[in-house]
């Protein structure tokens, strides 16, 4: 199907597109690099695996990308990791250490909204044509806040007495596996709305007749990722992962 930039990108899925690799990856790449606000926080984090995770997951953002981006922009090899920066701009208070994050290019290939999240040793990344709204997130349900019992916190705090409604109906494997799914869809929406989760207007709703009003916006495509989705580089989700990603296109780019 013809993309924004009015080529047809062959067997290469229609936006948004998402990718996804363990973070271990990150050191096959030796020659991307974080750039000076990233190596700051870095800094902040504990020395060990959260800072080593963090690094990582910021070398495969841009791996991820530039790998996406060869294949919808048909550019095969021509689009490189470490000409790819990332900038973070916070809405409420124009930090640039935090907040909403978008892909810096190099000149004369558009522009990209961009998203990324990190879970259980993994790395998934999102991007789409165009400045719309974009968000990705990730959940595993083995995570102890999904289950029967703890699980039960997380329900009467972050899901609507509706969406509680409909996970009260499931058996206990069910349940927690939609909790997951809908947790990951919750954040995929606060992402892309840009706000947060604890934003002005609550966690978002998700399931039952009234859903985030960016999940009935004109144009909206959700994508549900499941084990063993093949993302579009051709590489399978794990079987402990569940995700979502939320599109609202805007103007293109
Ligand atoms: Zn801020």
């Amino acid at each position: 199907m013809p993309d924004q930039h009015g080529r047809d990108s062959g067997d290469f899925p229609a936006a948004p597109w998402w990718a996804a690799a363990p973070l271990l990856d990150a050191a096959a790449h030796t020659r991307v690099g974080l750039n000076p606000t990233e190596q700051a926080r870095a800094g902040g984090y504990l020395q060990g695996r959260p800072r080593e995770d963090f690094t990582a997951g910021r070398i495969l953002v841009r791996v991820l990308a530039a790998g996406l981006l060869n294949r919808a922009l048909q550019r095969q090899g021509t689009v490189h990791a470490s000409d790819l920066d990332i900038i973070q701009s916070c809405p409420t208070c124009a930090s640039s250490a935090h907040g909403t994050p978008s892909l810096h290019l190099p000149h004369g290939l558009g522009s990209f909204a961009l998203s990324y999240a990190r879970t259980a040793g993994w790395l998934l990344l999102g991007l789409a044509p165009g400045t719309g709204l974009l968000g990705i997130d990730v959940a595993e349900p083995a995570d102890a806040a999904f289950a029967p019992g703890d699980g039960d916190l997380l329900e009467d705090y972050a899901y609507a007495p509706e969406e509680r409604e409909l996970l009260a109906a499931l058996d206990p494997e069910r349940r927690r596996d939609t909790r997951a799914r809908w947790w990951a869809l919750k954040e995929a929406v606060a992402k892309a709305g840009g706000e947060g989760l604890t934003g002005g207007s609550g966690i978002p709703v998700v399931a039952g007749p009234q859903p985030h009003e960016l999940l009935r916006a004109p144009g909206a495509r959700v994508i549900e990722l499941s084990p063993g989705a093949l993302d579009g580089l051709g590489n399978p989700l794990p079987g402990h992962l569940r995700g979502a990603v939320l599109w609202v296109p805007g103007s293109a780019g």
